[in-house]
């Protein structure tokens, strides 16, 4: 199944609960503009090279559309359509005044130096500019891209439309950028996984937790819950994953990864294991936090974790999500659980239009005020509609966008 199939199973599925109009379906599903550019580049070596860029605007009946580019060899139309639906139910879901849009490059950025970088993506600004903006659409960091990627996109855009910090997020501290948001995805998933885990009645110290994926999301997920007094048994990246009963010394592993070019290859004190395996694990709580589409109609029927929690956009596939709710695991949905950046990324776009520094505890309060809102209302509309937590949480946003859409006068 397709990306973008998969997002509208999910879609409909709510849509259907919501007793939508065809004619609004039709409306909500539609992206509102997509566009495929050429980045043709001199590399190094002076040799050319031509990277194919996406932008998808899906929706902006709420405000300035807004999502994050991808740098990832596999990146495609379907897919960045994909994720820009679901920026728009996200950022609907935690109520922040935007719509959704989702950029990325196909591209292997382990095998390009810095410098092709910056290259590879002031020419996809020269072909973007004239789309995005701070009233428009604001990019930020996704897979493959991070801070410095996003101090040159404002750098470059500076130079058609002059002085913009907004149009941008996940910047720099040192440059416009917020203090917080860097760790703010990651910290979203640790509050949310404590929220769900107090909630049902859980308890938090010692619980066994898997996460898949050590890289912006994974590692600070794993440093919020550690800290919590939750045991990490496994964590995993694309060398593979690392499992330890007794729980890993998280703080030795983020040491080791920043030594190791950010790599766990060879990490000692924990047994190897493959990241299949890692998903199979006997835990309380698996945290997919890296690639999407990870959990299939294949695997799913081995999860013996009771609870998932989608770090990840989209790692749960369809048949996936039915497979584990028939078995009465507990999926908190990318849509609700990943949303702590972008809502920082919002703080940060505030920010940058007061022309004012907000502190690193105002951002933690403000965050942690808006995914409990979040979850909250999610919570009981899952439980007054006896519906799961993932079609609760797009029936949440898809009404707001519906009701602001209708408000606004789509014609
Ligand atoms: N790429 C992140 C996401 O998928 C953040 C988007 C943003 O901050 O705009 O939610």
């Amino acid at each position: 199944m397709r990306p973008s199939e998969a997002t509208k199973k999910y879609f409909e599925r709510a849509a259907d609960q919501l007793e939508l109009a065809e004619s609004m379906r039709t409306h909500l599903a539609t992206p509102r503009r997509e566009l495929q550019v050429q980045i043709p580049v001199e590399m190094d070596d002076g040799t050319l090279r031509t990277f194919i860029g996406y932008r998808v605007q899906h929706n902006r009946a709420r405000g300035p559309m807004k999502g994050g580019l991808r740098y990832h060899p596999e990146v495609d139309l379907d897919e960045v359509r994909s994720l820009a639906s679901l920026m728009t139910w996200k950022t609907a879901v935690v109520n922040i005044p935007f719509g959704g849009a989702k950029g990325g490059i196909a591209i292997d950025v382990a095998k390009i130096s810095v410098r092709e970088l910056d290259r590879i993506t002031r020419k996809f600004v020269d072909e973007i500019h004239e789309m995005i903006g701070p009233d428009t659409d604001i990019p930020a960091p996704d897979m493959g891209t991070d801070h410095r990627v996003m101090a040159w996109i404002m750098d470059q855009y500076d130079k058609y439309h002059g002085f913009n910090p907004g149009v941008v997020t996940g910047k720099p501290v040192e440059y416009y950028g917020i203090p917080g948001r860097e760790e703010a995805t990651g910290r979203g998933v640790g509050l949310l996984t404590l929220k769900l885990l107090g909630r049902l009645g859980r308890k938090i110290a010692g619980a066994r937790i898997a996460i898949q994926g050590f890289g912006n999301v994974g590692t600070h997920t794993a440093k919020f819950l550690s800290e919590a007094e939750c045991k990490i048994v496994a964590i995993s990246d694309a060398t593979g994953g690392y499992y330890r009963a007794e729980g890993i010394d998280i703080p030795k592993a983020l040491r080791y990864a920043l030594e190791h070019e950010r790599v766990l290859a060879g990490f000692p004190d924990a047994d190897r294991i493959t990241n299949e395996q890692l998903l199979g694990l006997d835990v309380d709580v698996l945290i997919p936090a890296a690639l999407g589409g990870v959990v299939s109609g294949g695997n799913a029927g081995g999860i013996k974790a009771p609870i998932v929690i989608e770090a990840a956009n989209a790692p749960v596939s369809p048949e996936a999500d039915d497979v584990l709710d028939k078995k009465g695991v507990i999926v908190l949905p990318d849509i609700l659980a990943n949303a702590g950046g972008v809502t920082v990324s919002y703080f940060e776009w505030v920010q940058n239009r007061q022309y004012y520094q907000w502190s690193l505890d105002r951002v933690r309060q403000e965050l942690d005020k808006t995914l409990n809102n979040a979850f909250e209302q999610t919570w009981t509309l899952a439980r007054d509609r006896k519906v799961s937590l993932r079609t609760a949480a797009f029936m949440l946003g898809i009404d707001r966008v519906a009701r602001a859409a209708t408000l606004g006068g789509i014609c």
